[in-house]
């Protein structure tokens, strides 16, 4: 009998456990005891953490994407081609162009998306950093830039907890190399009472800003933009001015998600250790797409990747498991151009960030071009 794993999805948690599970399960895959399915949209894989220096053109955007197809193992199926209903009851995925996958095993691994259509004005008044397009919209933004106050305004939650930082932090140092420190002033906003939802990384963070003379301001949560005053209004009735606005948009699950009734918003029920969908032993959740209260990052996906790779070798080939998820994640995290933070935790040990260096600073540029071996399941 054939095992039928489908997952779906392509991009780093997908592709980091499809190329696990077909090398830790060779001998059934190679001999057609196993299938590997993988549905993704989009034929392309980009290197999203590479948006954060095409801004501040460090990287040239060709160096971030790959083929998805030369990333993967070539006993893995691939398939370009939309899931459009998931159906857990009766163990199927359809896809957009009316393909119906069986499974007998699902890795649901869709990610998360930006919607700056949620917020009115969002999308004509603001610049952001999300995707290829608003990056390089960015900066060329910036290059125009002469001077005035940026205001940064982020929403929870988002992807990489960390990037609204990275940003700010490397636009401080951007100004300085243009001698513009004294043109300026950098204005930064989070909704909830700090300044990143990690407190040892917010407390952190205010000393860094107070140094460097960036304000901030909490419990500042997005309403409205009216980009032809250029202000900003918040659910608890304040108001911003700007030169320029950027911000990091809200953010939803697949669409896919929602339409087949699997979570609000686009986020699935899952169990935080076993990484299964609540209620269904036979689905998996990983990466963005989860509703466990971490970080949505790369490294969390690499991680929960380790784990499912893992726990479905186990079953398939033993007929059980006793791996678990600890809730590990681990960032690096530039504070300007030249030095880097560095901070791990998990479920039971909070996040402590080092003091920054410049040997953090490359080891973050090194993992950058490193990351297309973890996307092969090999580092
Ligand atoms: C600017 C920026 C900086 C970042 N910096 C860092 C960092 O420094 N460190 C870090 O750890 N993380 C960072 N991240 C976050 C990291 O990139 C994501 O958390 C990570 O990619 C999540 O992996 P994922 O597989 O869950 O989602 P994704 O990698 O987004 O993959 C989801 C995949 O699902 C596909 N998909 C969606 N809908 C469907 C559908 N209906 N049918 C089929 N396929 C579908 C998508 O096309 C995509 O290929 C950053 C992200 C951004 C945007």
């Amino acid at each position: 009998m054939t095992t039928r794993i489908v997952i779906v999805g392509g991009g780093s948690a997908g592709t980091i456990t499809a190329n696990l599970l077909a090398r830790n399960l060779y001998k059934e895959v190679t001999s057609g005891k196993v299938v590997i399915n993988m549905i993704t949209d989009n034929p392309d894989h980009t290197y999203q953490p590479g948006y954060l220096y095409v801004v501040f053109d460090k990287v040239r955007p060709d160096e971030i994407v790959r083929k998805q197809k030369d990333l993967l193992d070539p006993h893995i199926n691939l398939f370009v081609d939309p899931a459009v209903k998931i159906d857990r009851d009766n163990r199927v995925v359809v896809t957009k162009s009316g393909r119906q996958f069986d499974y007998d095993y699902l890795v649901i691994a869709t990610g998360s998306r930006i919607v700056p259509e949620d917020i009115p004005g969002l999308k004509e008044g603001s610049y952001w950093f999300y995707d290829m397009q608003s990056a390089l919209r960015l900066r060329e933004a910036l290059m125009n830039f002469n001077g005035g106050k940026i205001l940064l305004s982020m929403g929870i939650p988002h992807k990489c907890p960390v990037a609204p930082l990275e940003l700010t932090f490397m636009m401080y140092d951007y100004f300085k190399e243009r001698n513009m420190l004294d043109k300026v002033q950098l204005h930064y906003t989070y909704p909830i009472n700090r300044l990143h939802v990690l407190e040892p990384v917010s407390d952190w963070t205010i000393g860094e800003f107070e140094r460097k003379g960036i304000k901030y301001d909490t419990f500042f949560n997005m309403e409205e933009i009216d980009p032809a005053k250029n202000v900003i209004r918040s659910m608890e009735g304040d108001e911003l001015g700007y030169d320029m606005l950027i911000t990091i948009p809200p953010h939803k699950g697949a669409q896919v998600i929602e339409d087949s009734g699997l979570g609000k918003n686009g986020w699935v029920s899952t169990d935080r250790r076993k990484l299964i969908n609540t209620g269904y032993d036979n689905v998996y959740v990983i990466g963005d797409t989860t509703d466990i209260p971490i970080s949505k990052a790369g490294s969390t996906a690499h991680f929960q990747s380790d784990v499912v790779a893992e726990r479905l070798t186990s079953i398939i080939s033993q007929g059980d498991t006793v791996i678990e998820y600890d809730g590990k994640v681990v960032c690096f995290v530039e504070t300007g151009f030249d030095e880097a933070t560095y901070i791990w935790f998990n479920y039971n040990t909070p996040p402590k960030p080092t003091p920054p260096s410049r040997m953090l600073h490359w080891m973050k540029l090194g993992y950058n071009r490193l990351y297309w071996l973890t996307a092969r399941g090999i580092l």
